[in-house]
């Protein structure tokens, strides 16, 4: 059988001008392969000075190292709608994206409001996840506050990126124990809490997550720290990304 894909579900390609942040497409390389991982869903950072430039870079890199790299939309819906629509469209269909990021503290969007709901809206119309920023940024980034739209859209899958940020981590279980289509992606998690979202949500729904280059090892490592048995080790590390983003090779 072959060994099973290692996917970092959470990337960003650029410079953040919210968080002060850079990620170069050499750093993302690097930790990818010192740490064994497959591939990598990438995004722009919620402070890119221009979304769509960012999303043409993703597309080129992930042109440039075939099935290493994966493309997640992410531009503010505050502006014009039909503008969202269309930069959101292009993602999708013309640059094979695989999601659609709703970024509550870096966008400022509350998920209960109309611009919220127009992401989760669009994600669920094109077909792809909508991953949802949830943790450092309450009342915003609660991850409760996505319940409402995993229930308003069925059929659409919500990522509640961080799953909690640790502080909100019980929540976010709560969230997803209540709704089957809400997962998390675990990020900046404690260990333990890993563990236990594993063990009650199930590894079909928590994926993991770096967010940051230098914390590919770190997150890797919580995740080899858990002596997980090895079939539910191969759905957090990928199995379970791999399904819901429909990552082809
Ligand atoms: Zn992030």
């Amino acid at each position: 059988m072959a060994k099973a894909k290692v996917i970092d579900t959470h990337a960003h390609l650029g410079e953040c001008c919210v968080f002060g942040l850079l990620s170069t497409e050499e750093d993302m390389m690097r930790r990818m392969d010192e740490n064994g991982v497959d591939a990598t869903i990438v995004q722009p950072y919620p402070g890119a000075k221009e979304a769509a430039k960012t999303h043409d870079a993703i597309a080129e890199l992930c042109a440039k190292h075939p099935g290493r790299f994966f493309g997640l939309a992410s531009l503010s819906p505050h502006g014009d709608h039909d503008a969202y629509r269309r930069e959101a469209e292009r993602c999708i269909k013309d640059l094979n994206f695989v999601g659609i990021k709703l970024h509550t503290i870096g966008h400022g969007v509350n998920p209960l409001s109309d611009d919220g709901d127009f992401v989760f809206a669009t994600a669920h119309d094109l077909g792809v996840p909508a991953m949802v920023h949830t943790g450092a940024g309450v009342p915003f980034a609660l991850p409760a506050l996505c319940i409402p739209a995993a229930k308003k859209y069925p059929g659409l899958n919500i990522i509640l990126a961080h799953a909690g940020m640790a502080v909100f981590t019980a929540e976010a279980q709560v969230a997803a124990s209540v709704c089957g289509n809400l997962y998390l992606e675990t990020s900046w998690c404690i260990g333990e809490d890993i563990r236990w979202m594993i063990s009650t949500i199930g590894p079909d729904r928590v994926m993991m997550g770096a967010d940051l280059p230098s914390n590919v090892p770190v997150e890797v490592a919580k995740y080899r720290s858990l002596d997980l048995a090895p079939e539910v080790y191969d759905r957090v590390m990928g199995g379970t990304a791999l399904e819901i983003f429909k990552l082809k090779w």
